[in-house]
């Protein structure tokens, strides 16, 4: 029995190191090419390798990051299972860097770095954050963390998911009706929804509309879930104020993209949250435990949702 480890060398030995003093018993490999293929009970990985047919005795796949939209499901066996990274490291940078972005849209920042560039001294009108709705798209592991953090300082909060969820604090939403409501009272909106074939594309014209005047966008899910011409026109005509974009399609995005340049897009290279190998390698020696005592492991996709 081995777990496999796919991923770049400098994570692995700190894993290696993890599971030598925790897991002991567990043989830990580094070396795809050397290990026996039988062996493999479990594998960590970013794709799905090409050969992963050679693993016939798979349990479960393990994703070195939060989301699974990079597994190609159909490439494994219904009875292996696929875990996704759920570890302190990922929901700590991706409340950090929520928090960031709805204050530096909040306290209007770009607004204030284009008059710095115009040596302008003013001070602009400032709502209070009671008059400041936040809302977030998916209320999962980093929804809720995220409004967890925004809580004291006061912002309305709301949520919307596919089921209905009840969270202390924030007005939650659900389904294709709850949609319309939250965005309507939503002046800054976060998402924070995984990729799946229903969420592709998602973020359009129609949705952006549906915001009120001058909203912003926070956007940490993934790429292929914005239009991007949709945000550009929605920014050109003054329906958003401005947007956080955190991931794009493709990535990086081509050197004459409109959003390196657009004055009212803070741009950042799919950093708002990043696996810890420390915290990470941890969680899933928790989760190999959970196993072996007939459990569920924290994280678990639903393959026919897809995440
Ligand atoms: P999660 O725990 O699986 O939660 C997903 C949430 O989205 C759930 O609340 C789910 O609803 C909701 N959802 C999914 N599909 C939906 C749909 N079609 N309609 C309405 N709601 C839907 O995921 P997580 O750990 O919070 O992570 C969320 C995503 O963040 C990841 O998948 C990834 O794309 C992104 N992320 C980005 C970065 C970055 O650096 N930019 C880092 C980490 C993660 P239910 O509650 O009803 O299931």
């Amino acid at each position: 029995m081995t777990f496999l480890f796919n991923s770049d060398a400098a994570r692995g030995a700190v894993f290696a190191k993890a599971f030598a003093a925790e897991l002991p018993e567990l043989p830990f490999s580094m070396d795809a090419a050397g290990v026996d293929p039988d062996a493999v009970r479990y594998l960590i990985t970013w794709t799905i390798p090409d050969n992963l047919a050679r693993y016939r005795n798979l349990e479960i796949v393990f994703s070195i990051g939060a989301g699974v939209d990079q597994f190609t499901m159909t490439a494994l066996p219904d009875h292996v299972k696929v875990v996704r990274m759920v570890e302190d490291g990922i929901v700590r940078m991706m409340q950090e860097y929520a928090t960031l972005a709805v204050l530096s849209l909040h306290r209007q920042m770009p607004a204030y770095r284009a008059q710095q560039a115009a040596c302008i001294w003013r001070a602009l009108p400032q709502p209070q954050a009671a008059q400041r709705r936040v809302g977030v798209l998916g209320l999962g592991v980093l929804g809720r963390a995220v409004l967890e953090r925004l809580k004291p300082f006061g912002f309305p909060l709301a949520g919307w998911s596919r089921s209905q969820r009840l969270i202390d604090g924030v007005t939650c939403h659900h389904g294709a009706d709850g949609l319309d409501t939250m965005l309507a009272g939503t002046d800054i909106l976060i998402v924070l929804l995984p990729l799946t074939p229903d969420t592709r594309g998602f973020l359009d014209a129609d949705l952006l509309a549906k915001l009120p005047r001058g909203a912003a966008l926070v956007h940490t899910g993934r790429g292929p879930q914005l239009n991007h011409a949709a945000l550009l026109d929605a920014l050109d005509n003054a329906q958003l104020s401005a947007a956080v974009v955190d991931v794009t399609d493709p990535e990086p995005l081509p050197a004459d993209h409109p959003f390196w340049t657009h004055p009212n897009i803070l741009l950042t290279p799919h950093i708002a949250s990043v696996t810890q190998p420390e915290s990470a390698a941890q969680a899933v020696i928790d989760n190999l435990r959970r196993h072996f005592a007939g459990l569920d492991p924290v994280g678990l996709v639903d393959r026919r949702r897809g995440y």
